[in-house]
């Protein structure tokens, strides 16, 4: 019976990996995201009722132990669903990075708590994942609260960092590591002490010399580093389904990782040893424009917009702050009416979480193939009369094209290759990167200070009244 009872319950843990990796499939397209998502939630639905059938059967807790699951469940379930129902869009990416933080925290006591149990009669097979996951786990819980405070503002966004720093983090990997080892070969509860303060501290020394416009990468390896963290946590406890949830986010994280620091110009080795901030590859220098900066009104900027045959849109943080989605897909439309080619440039970091643009354009249904990633825009400035630029301002900085720089070696959209530029933004205020933009004085630039809604719709309004 109870050997039926268990095949059932693996059956389920199956069945639910399978909605985890099917949901993911589905989100590879925006036409069926949506639909990936809910079959993934089933599938963890399905996944949590399997194991406290597992629970029940097993009596492995008593009432106490039910109490403060539930608890749990409505405490933690019931501020996750408010947060993430009310949570603004660009605030996003700290309350992923608060959540990495919990995954992480979660995974490190689940191993913590399991060596406590069974101590020193550990064999080589758990203890492995269980020092692991204590390690990552704990590098993930403090690394990913330094990360949610700097996308908060509540800690410096500035890289901080000392002489030396990257020989600290490396001795304390190295620390960490070591007494893993030690408290394998003889387990003691102060040797794991050691291995979770040096964790803890590695993930702070690790987040905190990060700077500006790498924090993408960092939100993406800590997301990773959960799902590794939790795959950990499955091996200890000995649950398929953790192990194979883990196991997806990790290996996803992963290639988003790859993918974000291939499209920054970064490494992911340095990114954990630190040292950010200066760049790591540095493309050949290029002439900082002249100095001066030219403004323009609503009606001057509708006259280029109206008469061009080719123009670039280029959104950034600054559209999604003002929630513009719909002012920009209005005017696109008009200007398409007009036979006028439109196209969106996408950064791969442009706003404040990976795929930002995309997900607020496709909020104002802007026809997917609009949407141009950067290598394939790029060479289409040259050809284009203006790039219109609406509250981006890092992504699209002449600076990163130059050494020294807070954000040098990070590839850029080539806006300046453009005819002209207009650039709606509220002020000559920074991006994230906290740096002048050399694009606002080129001589081709145009500053339109406006917030981007209303700079958009008094756009729109005067190319209407030009074109009757
Ligand atoms: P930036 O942060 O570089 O710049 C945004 C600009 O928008 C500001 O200069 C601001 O200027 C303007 N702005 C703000 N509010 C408004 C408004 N209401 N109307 C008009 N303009 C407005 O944005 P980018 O998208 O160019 O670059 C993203 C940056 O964020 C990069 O450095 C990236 O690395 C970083 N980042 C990205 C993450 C991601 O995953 N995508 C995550 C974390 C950080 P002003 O105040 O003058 O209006």
């Amino acid at each position: 019976m109870s050997g039926t009872f268990n095949t059932v319950i693996q059956l389920i843990y199956v069945a639910a990996a399978s909605c985890f990796v099917l949901g993911l499939h589905l989100m590879n397209n925006p036409a069926t995201a949506r639909r990936g998502n809910q079959v993934s939630v089933a599938g963890m639905i399905a996944a949590i009722a399997a194991t406290g059938a597992l629970v029940i059967h097993g009596g492995l807790i008593d009432a106490t132990g039910w109490i403060v699951i539930a608890a749990g469940v409505l405490v933690g379930g019931g501020l996750g669903l408010y947060t993430a129902r009310t949570v603004k869009m660009t605030a996003m990416p700290q309350l992923v990075s608060i959540f990495n933080a919990v995954g992480g925290g979660a995974a490190a006591l689940v191993a913590i708590r399991d060596f406590m149990t069974i101590g020193s009669g550990i064999g080589a097979s758990t203890s492995v994942p269980t020092l692991l996951d204590v390690i990552i786990g704990s590098v993930t819980f403090s690394g990913s609260i330094i990360a949610a405070g700097k996308l908060q503002g509540v800690i410096t966004s500035a890289p901080v960092s000392f002489p030396g720093a990257r020989i600290v983090n490396m001795l304390l990997a190295v620390i960490a590591v070591g007494f893993g080892a030690y408290v394998i070969a003889s387990p003691n509860m102060i040797g794991l002490g050691v291995v979770i303060a040096a964790a803890l501290i590695f993930g702070v020394s690790m987040v905190m010399p990060i700077g500006g416009a790498d924090m993408p990468v960092v939100i993406s390896l800590l997301n990773a580093f959960t799902g590794t963290a939790v795959a950990m946590a499955g091996f200890v406890i000995n649950n398929t389904a953790l192990i194979i949830a883990g196991a997806l986010v990790g290996a996803s994280g992963g290639i988003l990782t790859k993918l974000m620091a291939d499209a920054m110009n970064r490494s992911i080795g340095n990114i954990m040893i630190g040292g950010f901030g200066q760049g790591d590859a540095i493309v050949a220098a290029a002439g900082v424009a002249g100095a001066g900066v030219q403004s323009i009104a609503a009606d001057d900027a509708a006259i280029q917009l109206a008469y061009a045959s080719k123009v670039i849109i280029v959104p950034g943080y600054g559209l999604a702050a003002a929630q513009a989605q719909h002012e920009v897909a209005a005017l696109a439309d008009l200007l398409e009416s007009r036979g006028v080619d439109v196209s969106y440039a996408i950064h791969p970091v442009a706003g404040r979480m990976p795929g930002h643009m995309n997900v607020l354009l496709a909020e104002a249904n802007v026809p997917y193939p609009l949407l141009k990633e950067m290598d394939e825009i790029n060479p289409e400035f040259g050809r284009t009369d203006v790039a219109l630029v609406i509250g981006a301002n890092d992504v699209t900085n002449p600076a990163a094209r130059r050494a020294g720089t807070a954000i040098s070696g990070m590839p850029i959209l080539d806006v300046d290759a453009a005819k002209s530029i207009i650039v709606i933004k509220r002020s000559m205020g920074h991006g994230y990167a906290g740096i002048d933009n050399e694009l606002y004085t080129n001589p081709k630039t145009s500053m339109f200070f406006a917030d981007a809604k209303k700079g958009l719709a008094q756009l729109t309004a005067s190319v209407k009244t030009l074109v009757g």
